[in-house]
């Protein structure tokens, strides 16, 4: 017998033909192609049996077909002759932003010194305090006057004085030294603490961020490394109601996770929970309920969402970065009836997002991520042991963080306590409430609302008249509408400032409706403008450019 060489499979095979490598060679490529082809195959038929499965038949070819359409128009757009109008268009847009925020412009005409580069000698305080004069007198709304949907989280004078006075006490400090700084730890875990109970599992884990976005970054990263670590999940999915706020597509596309996003019932405008359930599969590390929404303020089924989350052992984390102080306090406000439990009463609810600068009224910058383990709160954490410059382990995004902020926001929990923001959830939630029952019996004919929010978000469209047209009258009246897609429609968040003035609302909402009714057609402002754009088939791919022009803008 001659020497034997090759591989080991080579050897075997010379071994049972007794010598007949020319044979062995072709049988080898060919064994090797039905290999890949039978592995190339079963995973395209697994990946697109998953893929019916979550998006059902009829969802599958309406996706086929918007994908061959996109292309198709993405080609359009690329030929020299679209390219030169689309240049020309966003041209003219790149003008008006431009012209929106040039100093020109500015009301009562203030004059802004420009500053582009470091001054040469430092300014005195009495230069400052002439600016700030200026500067106050360009912004255009007055945010205590109540016409802002959300935005404004105002707590009244007193709590403003409060926080300045927190803020200036810790103007240094940050966390990330904490042995420098142990009263900014201790406020930190305390206000830790204090959302725990309030979202009923004090024994759960948490950290602050830097708000809800990076509360919601955080728990996706947290189950990416919980998900691989406990079952060796290496290709991530996310399942999320279409109505989940952009921060989990943004975390998605940070983190490297495929997203499905499954249609709401369009009535309720709830997550449909058994259409999500059909799209977990093996990879899936997570599936998301929000309480409330941010578009149109439903609170999703929880209950039924730890469900099926604790059935799969998969995360669920329930956003309630909107919900913020108002959905704990619901019941003491007497509003509960209707609210089913939202929080970690319910045992899949694995992880919860709130907001502290938002219904808390602590300053902007505060949010708190909470995980129903330390255990699992350890797959947030960053750590590198060896780094040149020593041990450095960090909780969330940030390395340094503003102290301060964290005063701030102890200061105001405290400060308004349990009593307070019953007394705030009481007046915010009646405002909504008398927004959504004006609407559903004043503007029945005109203007419905969107499922049957409980909270302080109320979304309203219309089936006869341009919903943004009516948005953009009341924008000439100084209201700030929030607008929504798909339904079109628009929503008011009510805070504080505007639970005072939802007769005003209404009063400008009746004449505005009559305008509209009599002049249909009456408006060209910038969200008919921006929202008709949206609607045409080349819409998305324009309004894409169109952000992106806006932000540089911004910068200029
Ligand atoms: C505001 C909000 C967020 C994220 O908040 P930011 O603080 O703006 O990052 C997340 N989810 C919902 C429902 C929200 O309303």
């Amino acid at each position: 017998m001659k020497v034997q060489t090759g591989t080991r499979l080579d050897q075997a095979w010379t071994f049972v033909t007794n010598d007949k490598p020319d044979n062995w060679g072709q049988l080898q490529g060919v064994i090797f192609w039905i290999l890949l082809a039978t592995w190339t195959y079963s995973n395209i038929i697994v990946r697109s049996w998953r893929h019916v499965r979550a998006k059902g038949i009829v969802g599958t070819f309406r996706g086929m077909y918007k994908a061959v359409e996109g292309f198709a128009i993405k080609l359009i757009l690329s030929l020299p002759s679209s390219k030169r109008k689309l240049n020309q268009e966003m041209g003219d847009l790149r003008t008006k932003f431009r012209k929106s925020i040039d100093p020109a412009h500015y009301p009562n005409g203030v004059k802004l010194r420009s500053g582009r580069e470091l001054p040469k000698h430092g300014r005195s305080l009495e230069w400052l305090q002439e600016e700030w004069r200026g500067l106050k007198g360009i912004e255009k709304t007055d945010v205590d006057e109540g016409k802002v949907s959300g935005t404004v989280y105002h707590g009244g004078e007193d709590v403003n004085q409060v926080i300045s006075e927190a803020m200036s006490q810790f103007l240094l400090a940050n966390p990330l030294h904490s042995s420098v700084f142990p009263a900014i730890r201790k406020m930190e875990s305390e206000i830790v603490s204090m959302c725990l109970s309030l979202f009923n599992h004090p024994d759960g884990a948490g950290t602050t961020t830097s708000g809800g976005t990076e509360s919601i970054l955080m728990a996706v990263k947290t189950y990416r490394d919980w998900a691989k670590a406990t079952k060796g999940i290496t290709h991530p999915e996310m399942i999320v109601p279409e109505s989940a706020h952009a921060a989990f597509w943004k975390a998605a596309h940070y983190l490297g996770i495929k997203i499905h996003s499954i249609p709401v019932n369009k009535k309720s405008r709830k997550a449909d929970v058994a259409w999500m359930g059909r799209a977990i599969n093996p990879n899936t590390i997570m599936i998301v309920g929000s309480a409330p929404n941010f578009p149109d303020g439903a609170i999703d089924p929880i209950p039924a969402l730890a469900r099926l989350a604790k059935r799969h052992n998969i995360g669920l984390h329930v956003d309630s970065c909107l919900g913020s102080f108002i959905m704990p306090f619901l019941d003491r406000a007497g509003f509960g009836e209707e609210v089913e439990p939202f929080d970690f009463r319910n045992e899949g609810v694995t992880s919860m997002s709130c907001d502290i600068h938002k219904y808390a009224f602590c300053p902007k910058g505060a949010s708190v991520i909470m995980y129903r383990s330390a255990e699992l709160r350890r797959y947030q954490y960053f750590i590198m042991a060896d780094w040149a410059g020593g041990l450095y382990p960090s909780p969330s995004m940030a390395g340094s963080r503003p102290g301060m902020i964290l005063a701030g926001a102890w200061a105001v929990m405290n400060y308004i306590g349990t009593d307070g923001y019953t007394e705030s959830c009481r007046q915010i939630v009646s405002a909504a409430r008398h927004l959504k029952s004006a609407i559903q019996t004043r503007f029945a004919s005109d203007l419905y609302v969107l499922g049957d929010p409980l909270a302080s978000v109320v979304a309203f469209g219309s089936h006869k008249l341009s919903i943004y047209a009516l948005a953009d009258m009341m924008t000439e009246r100084g209201w700030h509408l929030n607008a929504l897609a798909n339904p079109p429609a628009v929503h008011m968040a009510f805070t504080l400032p505007t639970s005072k003035t939802v007769d005003r609302l209404l009063d400008d909402l009746e004449y505005c409706v009559a305008q509209l009714k009599k002049e249909p057609k009456g408006s060209s402002g910038d969200m008919v403008a921006l929202y008709g754009i949206g609607q045409t088939s080349v819409g998305p791919h324009v309004v894409e450019e169109l952000a992106k022009t806006y932000i540089d803008v911004l910068y200029e």
